[in-house]
């Protein structure tokens, strides 16, 4: 049933497939990487081939999860600019096919699809990360539609993206996790400022985005006014799932570190072969798991906690193989010959991998997820949880 398809993939990645070596650097030309990114895309979506999942009725597919996997291992080798789209289809898409509106799905998806527009989620503030439920941005009611302000902090690629799911409070008079709503913003609205901020590695790809009274209409809620704690939820549990399967942005892979104990002349070093073996363990059982995941996802059940351990293993591997790459090279890891092609990856790697860690929910708070909901401890004292927003104390 699958052959026909597999050979649609084969021939497309034959024609359009790029090695990741070959494409523009994330990381040196972020411009040129985001526009073959969105070529790609649009490539693929010109071959039939994109939303392979997604209903018909939204441009998807509509086809059944043997197909992905299919998909999946015709593109093995092959960049696919994950990092640039996971926002969109692993977390904003799911979260409109679940509580979208009709009208939404149909005005929004599509784009998607077509890399016509880039996505963006912006949740997290100053003040609110793994506390997300107390966030304060306002929307507050204004004629049939909201007038938002406020300030979000960590927003992967809002500088490139052209819309975003924003989660605002609208009523401050009920406790924190009752007054929330999502909306659909639209990047380039009146009021959003969005600036870069550098990070550790040297790169900037994430952003502050500063809200002025920025308008949003009544067709722009997602789900329900007050509602909004559900759809963060709910893009949580996907931005886990997407993260299990593909740290994101994670450069150094295991078979590039092979390739450096080779070309150090450590790859019969028995310390370094043991090290080496332990990380491709690890590895499979993070791609094992991220498949049992994504098996469970696509006949829609909830992942659930599977996600947190998943994100955990995912995160835990990625800093193994950046520390054991680190070590094999040695003084090279820290000065490079500017003509190398590795110049300065190592240390790259080194420098990313923490952020992998925190992003999607820091190790502490997926702990807490597992020790209350598996392992069924006692819940973490909640003394804020039935009081009304307006009356808790807050630094600010
Ligand atoms: C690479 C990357 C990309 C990101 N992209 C986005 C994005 O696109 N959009 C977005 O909205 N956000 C994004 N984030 C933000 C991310 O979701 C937050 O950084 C994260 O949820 C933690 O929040 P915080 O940074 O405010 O840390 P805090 O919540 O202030 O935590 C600080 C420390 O305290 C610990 N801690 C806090 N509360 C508890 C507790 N109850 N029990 C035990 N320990 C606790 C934490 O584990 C952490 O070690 C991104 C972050 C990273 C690193």
């Amino acid at each position: 049933m699958t052959d026909d398809f597999r050979r649609r993939c084969a021939a497309f990645f034959a024609a359009h497939g790029q090695h990741p070596e070959a494409v523009p650097s994330r990381s040196r030309d972020p411009a040129a990487y985001v526009a073959a990114a969105r070529d790609h895309q649009r490539a693929l979506h010109g071959a039939g081939l994109a939303g392979i999942t997604w209903p018909a009725a939204y441009g998807g597919l509509g086809l059944g999860p043997e197909f992905r996997r299919v998909f999946d291992e015709e593109a093995a080798g092959s960049e696919t600019f994950a990092d640039l789209f996971t926002i969109g289809f692993g977390m904003c898409g799911p979260v409109l096919l679940a509580l979208g509106t009709e009208e939404q799905r149909r005005r929004h998806l599509p784009p998607m699809l077509r890399a016509d527009e880039v996505w963006c989620q912006l949740f997290s503030e100053p003040g609110a990360g793994s506390d997300l439920a107390s966030l304060s941005t306002a929307a507050t009611p204004d004629g049939d539609g909201w007038v938002v302000t406020g300030q979000k902090v960590w927003t992967t690629y809002a500088h490139h993206s052209d819309r975003g799911l924003l989660l605002a409070r609208t009523d401050p008079g009920v406790p924190k996790h009752r007054g929330l709503t999502m909306f659909v913003a639209d990047m380039a609205a009146p009021g959003i400022t969005v600036r870069p901020l550098r990070q550790a590695t040297g790169d900037a790809e994430f952003n502050e985005v500063f809200l002025d009274d920025v308008r949003l209409g009544p067709d722009d809620v997602v789900g329900e006014v007050g509602g909004g704690w559900r759809a963060a939820t709910l893009m949580l549990a996907n931005e886990r799932v997407a993260l299990s399967d593909n740290p994101i942005g994670s450069p150094v892979t295991l078979d590039a570190v092979v390739a450096l104990a080779r070309r150090h002349g450590r790859a019969d070093d028995p310390v370094v072969r043991r090290r080496l073996g332990e990380a491709y363990v690890a590895q499979q059982e993070v791609d094992l798991f991220a498949r049992r995941i994504a098996a469970e996802v696509r006949v829609g059940n909830d992942p659930g906690s599977l996600a947190s351990v998943g994100k955990l293993a995912a995160a835990r591997v990625a800093r193994q193989v950046a520390a054991l790459a680190l070590e094999i090279a040695g003084p090279e890891a820290v000065a490079w010959d500017p003509d190398d092609p590795d110049g300065g990856l190592w240390a790259y790697g080194e420098l990313y991998a923490p952020s992998l860690s925190i992003a999607g929910g820091t190790e502490q708070i997926q702990r807490t997820i597992l020790g209350e909901r598996v392992l069924g401890l006692p819940r973490e004292p909640q003394a804020d949880r039935d009081v009304p927003f307006r009356d808790l104390r807050r630094s600010g």
